[in-house]
């Protein structure tokens, strides 16, 4: 499996705006008859929930980088392969909140591991699915911060990491989109959350062929 045109991602550092945009192009397909499935990372399966809960619990402190990138990438095969790949099979349509480009970023480029081996390991657990686009909501670390204490409540494991390391995530991230410019779309995450979604919409009906005159006579 390759680059698949029914699945598309959304990456950036949390707090982002991942989510918002997630429901309201969510909304906006299912007014066309579109009701794609979505998946978060980790999670989507039995398994990787699981692994989820092992991941960001905040007791797991004494958790090593190499530890992290494997349950991330056992999280992932598991969803690739009991969900992602059977659902493509059938035609259906995934958004990803997350996918491999997460770890590259956080786990390659914010805790520092050798990306040769975070790619090899991407590959490998993902059997090369990719998605078709990928939609790179940007904003600054300390932008992030000001949300997250606006929104208050406790830290998961990595929320809890330092600016710097977002820093070097969103580096990380800025890097991935410069090398596949087909891929990545960079959006600018500070602008109003209804102009990124217009931006969003407006490739999403390019890469999936959805044309407003069908619409207008179906009804
Ligand atoms: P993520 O899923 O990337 O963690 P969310 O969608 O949960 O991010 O958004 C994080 C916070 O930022 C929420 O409080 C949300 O209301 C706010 N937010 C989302 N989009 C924007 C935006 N374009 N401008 C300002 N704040 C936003």
């Amino acid at each position: 499996m390759e680059r698949h045109k029914n699945f598309i991602s959304f990456e950036g550092i949390d707090f982002s705006g991942k989510s918002t945009q997630i429901q309201l192009l969510l909304e906006k397909l299912n007014q066309y008859g579109i009701a794609p499935i979505l998946l978060r990372e980790p999670g989507g399966t039995v398994i990787s929930e699981k692994i989820r809960d092992i991941l960001l619990s905040p007791v797991h402190r004494e958790m090593t980088e190499k530890t992290e990138i494997l349950l991330y990438s056992a999280a992932r095969a598991q969803l690739v392969h009991q969900e992602m790949i059977p659902l493509l099979k059938q035609g259906k349509y995934i958004i990803a909140d997350r996918f491999y480009d997460s770890t590259t970023a956080y786990q390659g480029y914010g805790r520092g591991l050798d990306l040769e081996v975070v790619r090899t390991l991407n590959r490998f657990a993902t059997s090369g699915l990719t998605p078709y686009r990928t939609f790179y909501i940007d904003i600054l670390p300390e932008e992030a911060a000001k949300r997250k204490s606006s929104r208050g409540g406790e830290q998961d494991r990595l929320e809890s990491g330092g600016l710097d390391f977002f820093e070097r995530i969103r580096e990380g991230f800025l890097n991935l989109c410069n090398k596949e410019p087909q891929r990545f779309i960079r959006i600018d995450g500070n602008r109003n959350r209804m102009e990124i979604a217009e931006i969003i919409w407006q490739e999403i009906m390019k890469i999936w062929s959805i044309r407003l005159e069908d619409f207008r006579t179906n009804k």
